[in-house]
């Protein structure tokens, strides 16, 4: 396994092998420890990955019982697929925007998922176990404890502000530890090797909503980035965010 990276006084990157659609790829799931507050876990990987959570967090001394709340930055199964096993084990809090609810508590599904009689037509071009998998897309249902405002400032680590997102889903959300440089980005920026980029082309659909939600990130002075796909940019975090902002002019 990859071990758990450590971002910041208190913000760590845990890097987690998975299973992807399009093969085997690494997810950077975050963790905000704080002494008062307890954990916070940033998104939760794919289905069945608790064992791997729990591995990482065994890597810091820490169980999944001292998660105290899982912030989902987006409903996409890659970020939700373990979250009831995670709060079934820790009793954690769940807190996402208003947007995103429908999809994590209420069963809905995911919102780039085409309907099930309709995948095999619209997804030719990926393999039929892909397709299989597209169609047996599990119902989520985990009660959001909490729904997240937009600017809203979390009593964590100094202070966590959490920046809405939107466009790589309708109701994404992005977290700002304030007193450490932090942005963790979910998917709504990517990075490869610590370069910056945007957010998948693929996998957003209204990208003229996600390149302003970039250009909003960009105004944030961070010193470190971490993107779900692609892990930590730590070199010239604020240059490169006004780079890809800027490419979103063009
Ligand atoms: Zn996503």
């Amino acid at each position: 396994m990859t071990e758990p990276i450590r971002l910041s006084e208190h913000v760590y990157a845990l890097p987690i092998e998975a299973d992807l659609m399009l093969g085997r790829g690494v997810l950077n799931l975050a963790l905000i420890l704080d002494a008062q507050a307890g954990a916070t876990l940033i998104d939760t990987g794919t289905p069945g990955q608790l064992p791997a959570i729990e591995a990482a967090l065994g890597e810091l001394g820490l169980k999944i019982t001292d998660i105290r709340r899982v912030v989902v930055t987006h409903h996409d199964l890659d970020h939700i697929g373990s979250l009831e096993a995670v709060v079934a084990a820790s009793g954690a809090e769940v807190l996402t925007s208003e947007a995103e609810v429908p999809y994590v508590q209420d069963g809905v599904r995911a919102q780039k998922m085409p309907p099930a009689d309709r995948v095999d037509e619209l997804m030719a071009q990926f393999p039929p176990e892909v397709r299989e998998m597209v169609k047996n897309m599990p119902a989520v249902h985990v009660p959001v404890t909490r729904t997240l405002r937009d600017n809203e400032v979390l009593d964590i680590a100094g202070g966590v502000r959490v920046v809405f997102t939107p466009g790589h889903t309708v109701g994404h959300l992005s977290l700002y530890v304030q007193q450490e440089g932090v942005l963790i980005t979910g998917d709504a920026m990517s990075s490869e090797g610590g370069r910056l980029g945007g957010p998948s082309g693929q996998a957003t659909p209204d990208m003229p909503q996600a390149m302003k939600s970039v250009q909003k990130l960009a105004q944030l002075p961070a010193q470190k980035v971490l993107t779900y796909h692609g892990g930590v940019v730590d070199q010239d975090a604020a240059l490169q965010l006004a780079r890809v902002a800027g490419e979103g002019n063009i």
